[in-house]
């Protein structure tokens, strides 16, 4: 971790849900840091909390079911969360943007992409349509479209996947954001586009200096593209590393797992085969720790108390009664 400050924190993040007349959180006490040219994946499995996370940094759940249930997220040490709804959009798109696994939910399929690109620039920057055509030119070069100035008017249909996924980065990257949150943005595509994308992610990152965070579900993607990682599992951070250390050195006993059934780049798995079940609905936490049901080293104890994050070494820590116990001396 650098010694710099944060450009974005989440400290004890909670989130929660209403379901059959009660609350529910589907984040829990989620805190994490991204710096500066930093990119930090989130990784779990299907249902773990990591969209929720990532939706509720933008605040973009759905008003009536969805309630922040506590915590702070800080933008350059600004919390968010305190914002009014007009400064909030002002931010959107602005200082932090989000790209997802499908870009037609970001394109407007009605519209060239260089007018919308464009028009987003726009939406942020008091510029004549001249001048931001021709920074959504320079933007749709820097992701890489062959031929970009003759791309400029084409639709988004008339782009094949991978190209798409770029067009939407592009789009992310408009107002040069400080954060970028990307939601597995390279989970639909084949590994070879994949793969570009994800070296084209780690230029931007490096030439932007922004602070990315992103999740995957897949730890062949994290190793290619974190700097540091959070396990999340039942809307917790239950490890975080950073990447060598959590592929040397994996301590939970979830990431362990999640190593053993870590997928080839090419396969888009979501199930864990070396350990049965599944995630629990938010609705059925178990009430000491939300893995021990599945855990082959669950003890009473595990059952009894939710177990804290603790540290047990440099930017390293892990949310297990059991692996933390031989580190609580020596603390
Ligand atoms: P992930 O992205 O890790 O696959 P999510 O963040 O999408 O997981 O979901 C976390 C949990 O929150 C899941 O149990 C999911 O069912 C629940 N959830 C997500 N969105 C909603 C919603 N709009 N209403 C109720 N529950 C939701
Ligand atoms: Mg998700």
């Amino acid at each position: 971790m650098t010694a710099e400050a944060p450009v974005l924190e989440l400290r004890a993040l909670r989130t929660e849900f209403r379901a059959g007349g009660a609350w529910h959180a589907a984040v829990r006490d989620v805190s994490l840091q991204v710096g500066r040219n930093e990119t930090l994946a989130v990784v779990g499995e299907s249902g773990s909390g990591k969209s929720v996370t990532a939706l509720s940094v933008l605040r973009l759940l759905p008003g009536a079911g969805a309630r922040h249930g506590g915590g702070q997220v800080l933008l350059d040490g600004q919390d968010l969360t305190a914002l009014s709804e007009k400064q909030m959009s002002r931010l959107r798109g602005e200082a932090i943007a989000m790209i997802f696994q499908e870009p037609m939910t970001s394109l407007n399929p009605t519209m060239t992409v260089g007018d919308q690109i464009a028009e987003a620039i726009r939406l942020h920057r008091k510029l004549s349509w001249k001048e931001a055509r021709r920074l959504a030119l320079e933007v749709l070069e820097e992701v890489k479209i062959p031929a970009a100035a003759r791309r400029f008017d084409d639709y988004p249909h008339q782009f094949s996947g991978g190209m798409r996924q770029r067009v939407m980065i592009a789009m992310a990257l408009a107002c040069k954001p400080r954060v970028l949150l990307a939601d597995e943005p390279t989970t639909a595509l084949d590994v070879t586009i994949q793969a570009q994308i994800l070296n084209l992610l780690s230029e931007l990152k490096a030439a932007h200096g922004m602070a990315v965070l992103f999740i995957t579900h897949n730890l062949g993607v994290v190793a290619q593209i974190a700097d540091r990682v959070a396990v999340m599992y039942a809307g917790e951070v239950v490890e975080t590393a950073d990447v060598q250390t959590l592929f040397a050195r994996p301590t939970h006993p979830y990431t362990e797992a999640l190593l053993r059934a870590m997928p080839r780049v090419d396969a888009d798995s979501q199930v864990l085969d070396s350990i049965p079940g599944g995630v629990p609905a938010i609705t059925a936490m178990p009430a000491g720790c939300a893995f021990a049901p599945r855990c082959r080293l669950k003890e009473a104890r595990c059952e009894a108390r939710r177990p804290d994050l603790t540290d047990i070494g440099p930017g390293h820590q892990v949310r297990c009664v059991v692996r933390a116990e031989p580190y609580k001396d020596k603390a």
